[in-house]
């Protein structure tokens, strides 16, 4: 009997193995349902979108070479999976294990939907292992990223991968489908998403390209990912988000090379890996601060009268004064992506210098990441705040200038803040007044925001 496969972040044709066991078992059915109501505030934001419509795109082209293609449906997942499950005849509804807690409770409800005959069967492979595998000695999973790194370092390489199921037979009539052009997930007035589409390639060719590319690239890795004007990172986060490569395909691919560069990036895949256990533990994570601060006296409150609106957008807007985080800023804006030592230094200028809690940085970024990942984003944020499960207690304050200069980030601010293009290195990282032209004089110097969060952060512990 027919087989579906629900499509969500793991939009592949290789190494899928949702797909490899629908294949074997009868012709297949691919079915993506936009749910954007399920997740509520962590609906897919603007830049998601566009993304998603482009890997679509292409794994639609992909599928249509093999005279096949993919349902897509608006609406509530789970109805929309069984009606169609109903409808075709189908036994089995094929998917990979996604760890957010609204598809967790998506799965439960399709499996009540789908009642006694048809299966909901889930598949791991869009992670290096599922969370919970590796243990601490007393049989929990971890919370800390060191020893969970080192442990899973001892059990790895993963699993061998898959390649393209090699015959993929297709049912005797398709369900309906809507034109994924109708579902206006692209920017129309304005069009705001070239510089996304400048920047990036989409889809499962395009990541495994940019692969082949880092395979010789990743022995640099160890001394040039803190840079942002060089820029030695892999920039496979949204592949790897969206499932376009997994895991598993990027290590295989690299295991090989025995540098430095490789084995300092093995350790940030990892990273991704964490970040899926701490959601599958404390799905509210990316929500709510873990460590017991009095967040009132922490946050500059808007219901006390702190007027962080006009602050908020400085900082969204990369007009805050600080030349390496409003280049940040804005290259998020423009490409949907920014470099990780920047996204860490904006955050924490977000948190610590405006004394803004994270949560709304996290949804800024969320908006406007083509990477956005509730895990990733979640434990990358309560990390730099020090409110996380692993982080630093928050009275550890980054200093902007002195990051920018260390790391060399003269020309990255050259390549997004014009308005600095022709300042020396000398001047760049802190403009002197009489140089800055256009550019605004900063928000509130490093010092006495340095005082204020000290002070904030004691009051919040008293
Ligand atoms: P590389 O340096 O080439 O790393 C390889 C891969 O490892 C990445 O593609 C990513 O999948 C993973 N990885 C690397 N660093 C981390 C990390 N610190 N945490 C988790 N995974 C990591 N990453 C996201 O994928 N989505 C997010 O929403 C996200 N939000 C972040 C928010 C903040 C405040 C910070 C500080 C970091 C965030 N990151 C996020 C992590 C990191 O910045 C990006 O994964 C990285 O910049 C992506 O670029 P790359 O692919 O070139 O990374």
């Amino acid at each position: 009997s027919p087989q579906i496969v629900w499509l969500r972040r793991d939009l592949r044709m290789a190494d899928q193995p949702a797909l490899h066991a629908a294949a074997q078992a009868g012709p297949v059915i691919p079915v993506f349902v936009l749910d954007q109501d399920r997740a509520s505030d962590h609906a897919y934001g603007g830049a998601s979108l566009v993304w998603l419509h482009y890997s679509l795109e292409s794994l639609g082209r992909s599928f249509g070479s093999r005279r096949w293609k993919i349902v897509l449906r608006k609406g509530d997942a789970p109805q929309i999976l069984a009606s169609i499950a109903d409808e075709v005849g189908a036994s089995c509804i094929h998917a990979m294990r996604h760890y957010e807690p609204w598809w967790k409770e998506a799965e439960d409800e399709l499996r009540d939907a789908l009642g006694e005959d048809r299966k909901l069967c889930l598949y791991d492979g869009n992670y290096l292992l599922p969370p919970g595998s590796v243990t601490t000695g007393s049989g929990d999973p971890y919370k800390i990223y060191t020893p969970f790194s080192k442990a899973m370092l001892e059990v790895m390489p993963p699993r061998d991968v898959l390649g393209e199921p090699e015959t993929i037979s297709s049912p005797e009539t398709w369900p309906e489908s809507d034109e994924l052009s109708d579902w206006d997930l692209l920017p129309t007035k304005p069009d705001w998403a070239g510089g996304i589409r400048d920047f990036w390639e989409f889809g499962e060719a395009a990541a495994h390209d940019r692969l082949d590319w880092w395979t010789d690239e990743v022995a640099d890795y160890d001394e040039g990912r803190n840079l942002p004007s060089k820029d030695i990172t892999s920039r496979l986060s949204p592949h790897l988000h969206w499932g376009e490569i997994s895991p598993a395909q990027v290590w295989h691919k690299l295991k090989d090379k025995r540098n430095d560069g490789w084995k300092t990036y093995a350790k940030e895949i990892i990273w991704r890996d964490y970040a899926q256990n701490v959601i599958d533990q404390f799905p509210d994570y990316p929500r709510e601060s873990y460590r017991d601060y009095d967040e009132r006296t922490l946050w500059r409150n808007p219901n006390a009268g702190h007027l962080i609106e006009e602050d908020l957008k400085c900082w969204q807007r990369g007009m805050t004064g600080y030349p390496i985080v409003d280049a940040g800023m804005r290259q998020l804006w423009q490409t949907g992506w920014m470099h990780n030592r920047v996204r860490m230094i904006c955050a924490s200028f977000l948190v610590k210098h405006l004394l803004i809690d994270w949560r709304f940085g996290e949804q800024w970024y969320w908006d406007c990441l083509v990477d956005a990942d509730y895990g990733n984003n979640g434990v990358n944020w309560q990390w730099i705040s020090g409110t996380g499960v692993d982080s630093n207690m928050f009275s550890r304050i980054m200093a902007p200038l002195t990051q920018s200069e260390k790391f060399d980030a003269a020309d990255y601010i050259r390549e997004y803040v014009p308005e600095l293009e022709g300042l020396s290195d000398d001047n760049i990282h802190d403009p002197p007044d009489d140089k800055r032209g256009d550019y605004p004089v900063k928000m509130i110097g490093h010092k006495e925001a340095r005082e204020r969060a000290l002070e904030a952060y004691r009051a919040s512990k008293s």
